[in-house]
């Protein structure tokens, strides 16, 4: 059962002045002396008393937190009492309670190093670098993250681990700039989080890392084996394209090194994950599967490039028209190979969206960012995700003083899909959620206004996934349910 020091706990969730509520489409009227209403939504018609109404007539129809309702209310109604009547209101469907700003992060993404030994052209971390200062920093201050700060991130998690479903720790994901060049600390946090999680009996967060794989040595392979960390490698495919987009700081290719590192992964039977960055020149995601396969690497999530040195990566309409048909190749790829018998690199992108629609799961987030997921800076600020890392209107709180509840409230109404306009008359809402924030922040300025064209090649996606499932599933229903039961 979960013992951890009821003392230290900094931040849990359901202290009340912290919740927000709204007030939902309805009408009040009185007659003859009395008060009645009528919920639009839940369609309740009932006679309301009189602090019902007046709380009522206070509550905004965006979400309000509780406080503030409380601050407009102090002068006819306790707090104590407050909760009870807002309760009440919620119940017959006359307002909407709100809690999403309020539960503790379940996945934190710590940046280890905001140096880098890598100088890549599209580094989203790249803000305010120069030639003798490489991406990774994300315009922070260049520094290591100390080991106080990974023991209070391991303490975070587990503190809150008796929040969540199943008394699950959470996890963490090492990231940077380059994480391995604070490989000190990534072994110290491995090691604390084991210790924490045996001496008070709770589950211990899963850890996995995000690298580039320039530093991947023995030390590391058996840190991985010791600590089970998931290993993702960012890595572009083809030579060309890696020396190109990805050079070491110092000019030079970093193929040889990367390629060393997967088959040194690969012989201690290390499963990895490649995330391909696909810039305007790799939109040929079959040239890149196929050289996956030369080297025995079988997973693979393509992302989209951002980052500041637009003009010379940047994908135009046509390039993305491109990668859409590209999917199509790869879904069809699979398909054979499924068919086949045989093995292939799985690529995540698709598998994911199946088995999305397999499980007809609906999304009004695109993602946990701010939610469930936040980064961790050395300098302990949390950001709502690693690519909002160093901009002071994402950052939701900190390790030490908590969590900023308004403002992670505001940020959150922003990223749910209903409060983009574009997304209202479209087919794939609920299985979309709004589009990546970040992305939607760098095309638009806005979080709240989706990038059209990472819209149009994520509904290209959806439908080549939907064609993959239906062909699989004729073919092969055991397949088709393993395929779903691995995707993630
Ligand atoms: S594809 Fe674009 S418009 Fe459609 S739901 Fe997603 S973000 Fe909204
Ligand atoms: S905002 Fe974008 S980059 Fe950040 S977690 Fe969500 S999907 Fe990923």
């Amino acid at each position: 059962m979960f013992a951890y020091p009821k003392a230290m706990i900094m931040d849990l969730p359901g202290e009340k002045r912290h919740l927000a509520f709204k007030a939902l489409p309805h009408e009040l009227f009185s007659k003859e002396g009395r008060w009645y209403g009528y919920a639009v939504s839940s369609g309740e018609a009932c006679e309301l008393p009189d602090e019902h109404c007046r709380v009522l007539s206070q509550i905004p129809s965006t979400f309000t937190l509780f406080e503030d309702i409380h601050r407009h209310t102090a002068d006819m109604i306790a707090s104590r009492e407050l909760i009870d009547v807002l309760q009440d209101l919620a119940d017959t469907g006359f307002v909407k309670p709100f809690d999403k700003h309020t539960r503790p992060i379940s996945s934190i993404n710590i940046f280890l190093s905001t140096y880098c030994n890598l100088n890549c052209a599209y580094c989203y971390g790249g803000e305010g670098r120069s030639d003798s200062v490489p991406g990774g920093s994300y315009g922070m201050q260049q520094e290591q993250l100390s080991r106080e700060m990974g023991r209070k991130a391991v303490d975070y998690l587990l503190k809150t681990s008796g929040t969540r479903e199943g008394g699950s720790a959470g996890g963490i994901n090492f990231f940077g700039g380059e994480p391995l060049m604070n490989m000190e600390v990534l072994e110290y946090i491995a090691e604390y989080s084991e210790e924490q999680s045996c001496k008070y009996g709770t589950p211990k967060p899963s850890l996995s890392i995000t690298t580039n794989g320039l530093l991947v040595d023995e030390k590391f392979i058996s840190l991985c084996k010791q600590h089970h960390i998931g290993v993702q490698i960012s890595f572009d495919g083809t030579p060309e394209v890696q020396n190109t987009m990805r050079p070491t700081t110092g000019g030079l290719p970093s193929y040889p090194a990367v390629e060393k590192a997967i088959g040194l992964l690969g012989e201690h039977g290390i499963r990895i994950r490649i995330r391909a960055t696909v810039s305007n020149c790799n939109t040929d995601l079959m040239q890149s599967i196929r050289h996956l396969e030369s080297l025995g690497v079988y997973d693979v999530h393509f992302a989209v490039a951002s980052g500041h040195d637009q003009e010379r990566f940047a994908l135009a309409d046509h390039d993305f028209k491109a990668l859409g048909s590209a999917f199509d190749d790869v879904g069809r790829y699979m398909t054979e190979r499924t068919r086949e018998g045989k093995p292939f690199v799985r690529c995540n992108n698709l598998l994911s969206a199946m088995a999305q629609l397999h499980r007809r799961n609906s999304k009004n987030f695109a993602c946990g960012a701010g939610i469930g997921l936040a980064s961790l800076s050395p300098d302990g600020s949390f950001h709502i995700c690693h690519r909002f890392a160093g901009m002071d209107d994402f950052v939701i709180g900190h390790i030490d003083h908590g969590m900023d509840y308004r403002k992670r409230l505001k940020l959150i109404e922003q990223m749910h899909s209903d409060s983009h306009e574009e997304c209202r008359e479209c087919w794939a809402k609920e299985l979309c959620g709004g589009e990546c924030h970040y992305s939607n922040h760098e095309a638009n300025q806005r979080i709240s206004v989706p990038n059209r064209q990472m819209c149009d090649l994520h509904r290209s996606i959806l439908k080549t996934a939907m064609a993959m499932a239906a062909e699989i599933r004729q073919h092969d229903e055991e397949t088709y349910f393993r395929m779903i039961d691995n995707a993630m």
